[in-house]
């Protein structure tokens, strides 16, 4: 087993889950079977119960994971499903600590952070790692973070183990008012990872900069460093191209070296290429209004925003993308909306939003605006229709009103006894069965697709005739399960029970997204 361990200094989102997504690509690239492991210091069993505000968007993966959303940064880069052990948390080590403790595991011994812990998160490390070439770890948070020094102990304890490599992403600001570019953070904060016993072997440095020589000077001299191990990594329009920016510098060599890999094939990234030439060199645009309500966040639509991107390479048009404020729509109407080529309605919890981005359904729906509802989406979609068309005054989703008159929008039968928060939703992938004729179908070209969901309620059946004799179709189903619906009167009118931006990849767009940007064209 081989590893590449990433640590982060002096600030967070420097774009460590970027570096760590591109170094794996970098090695894959040249014929290795690599895996990356995002590791998070917070004391949260998962993801899933975290607010996007917080901690941007959760990723959900096939295997019903609620991630953190560097897995998809990673999926998308090495154009694989990770799992949902790829991502482990402080919350999972402790407490399966204690459970080994409850259960007398540790034969009497006292039960501490170092061995016992340590010791799990190497297990949990090499249990995901056992499979590939080499694994990349990236460890959240910055050195000297209290909560990340038991995940730091551990990849020091790798080291003595297994050969490894240490790649230090640190920040290296350019200073205005001096002109200059300062490497005293980063020095201190290498001296910080040399206290716990981490000698680095490569340093990134992050900063809107390219580095100067002097710069890189200096850094590999404090840093005990060649100059070749010291790689600029400066602000890029496009992140899909920071893996070129990595070779460029050779640091998949210096990895190899270290790691001895031995002489591996050339690098293969011509598609990559490709995908960013596309990106850079698609000149039309589109305007495409994201209707959500976490909208001070972009990290919280992540993936859909980079989904977006992906269709529109493929397509070679290079969408504009603005997050909407639902709660604005609700106090000052859609007018605005009409700037928009695109309507997308995010999904999300709770009321606060709801009835704008009801609005801005109406909205698309009566202006022909192609229109594209996910999830809370989709189930709004429902809402709006049944209301405005149907005329079912009041009609709702249960989650909103539990005493709609007409509840369209239901809890999952699987639902009704579950009591507690985490991971008890329905998640991950699943098959979901395109009618025949739909334009669904059409899209993605095949009748049964496997898409990821995240969610509680569904369309309630009872409604279903009134629906399809309105002239709305169920475009997809999963064992009775409305998946998916569409009205065929209107460019693109299409609502999704699942994330189709969580499949969505650079060389492998998803085709809801395609379909979305080919009808904003038309
Ligand atoms: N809140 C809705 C549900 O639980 C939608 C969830 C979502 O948009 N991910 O079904």
């Amino acid at each position: 087993m081989k590893f590449v361990f990433v640590t982060g200094g002096v600030l967070s989102s420097l774009g460590k889950g970027i570096t760590s997504a591109s170094v794996g690509l970098l090695l894959k690239s040249r014929g290795l079977k690599v895996t990356i492991i995002k590791i998070d210091p917070y004391l949260n069993y998962d993801a899933g119960t975290m607010n996007p505000y917080q901690h941007g968007e959760v990723f959900v993966t096939d295997d019903g994971g609620e991630t953190d959303l560097d897995i998809g940064h990673y999926e998308r880069f090495l154009n694989e499903n990770l799992s949902k052990r790829n991502n482990i948390t402080a919350g999972q080590v402790y407490l399966e600590v204690i459970e080994r403790e409850r259960q007398g595991k540790y034969l009497g011994a006292t039960v501490q952070v170092v061995p016992h812990l340590t010791n799990l998160i190497k297990e949990r490390i090499k249990e995901v790692a056992k499979d590939y070439d080499v694994t990349v770890v990236e460890i959240g948070g910055t050195v000297g973070d209290i909560e990340s020094l038991p995940f730091l102990e551990a990849a020091r304890q790798m080291g003595l183990e297994e050969s490894s490599f240490y790649l230090h992403v640190s920040y290296v600001p350019f200073v205005k008012s001096v002109g200059e570019i300062k490497t005293k953070p980063t020095q201190h904060s290498v001296q910080r990872l040399r206290e716990i016993g981490i000698q680095p072997d490569a340093l990134v440095a992050r900063g809107e900069r390219p580095l100067t020589s002097e710069a890189r000077r200096k850094l590999a001299l404090f840093s005990s460093l060649p100059l070749r191990a010291v790689v600029s990594a400066h602000d890029l329009d496009n992140v899909y191209r920071v893996p070129f920016l990595l070779a460029d510098q050779g640091l998949d060599d210096l990895i190899f070296e270290k790691l001895g890999l031995g002489v591996y094939a050339d690098r293969s990234l011509d598609d990559w290429r490709d995908f960013t030439e596309r990106v850079e060199s698609s000149s039309r645009e589109l305007k495409v209004a994201i209707v959500g309500k976490y909208i001070e966040v972009r990290d919280a639509y992540k993936s859909l925003i980079e989904a977006v991107g992906h269709a529109g390479a493929r397509i070679g048009v290079r969408p504009r993308i603005t997050l909407v404020d639902s709660i604005r729509l609700e106090r000052e109407g859609t007018e605005s909306l009409r700037d928009y080529d695109a309507i997308i309605i995010a999904g999300g919890f709770g009321r606060r939003g709801t009835e704008g981005k009801i609005a801005a359904l109406r909205f698309g729906r009566e202006n022909r605006v192609p229109t594209l509802g996910i999830c809370l989406g989709m189930q709004l979609m429902t809402v709006e229709w049944a209301r405005n068309v149907l005329g079912l005054e009041g009609a709702h989703s249960e989650e909103f009103q539990p005493d709609t008159p007409h509840p369209v929008i239901h809890l999952l039968p699987e639902q009704r006894d579950i009591d507690r928060l985490g991971a008890t939703m329905r998640l991950g992938g699943q098959d979901v069965l395109l009618k025949e004729g739909s334009l669904l179908r059409r899209l993605y070209g095949k009748d049964v697709v496997r898409e990821r969901h995240r969610h509680r309620y569904e369309f309630n059946n009872a409604y279903r005739e009134a629906f399809v004799r309105s002239g709305l179709r169920i475009a997809g189903e999963t064992e009775g399960l409305v998946e998916a619906l569409e009205w065929p009167e209107h460019p693109f009118y299409v609502g999704v029970q699942f994330h189709p931006e969580y499949t969505s990849r650079p060389l492998r767009p998803n085709p809801v997204f395609v379909g979305l940007l080919e009808a904003a064209l038309g």
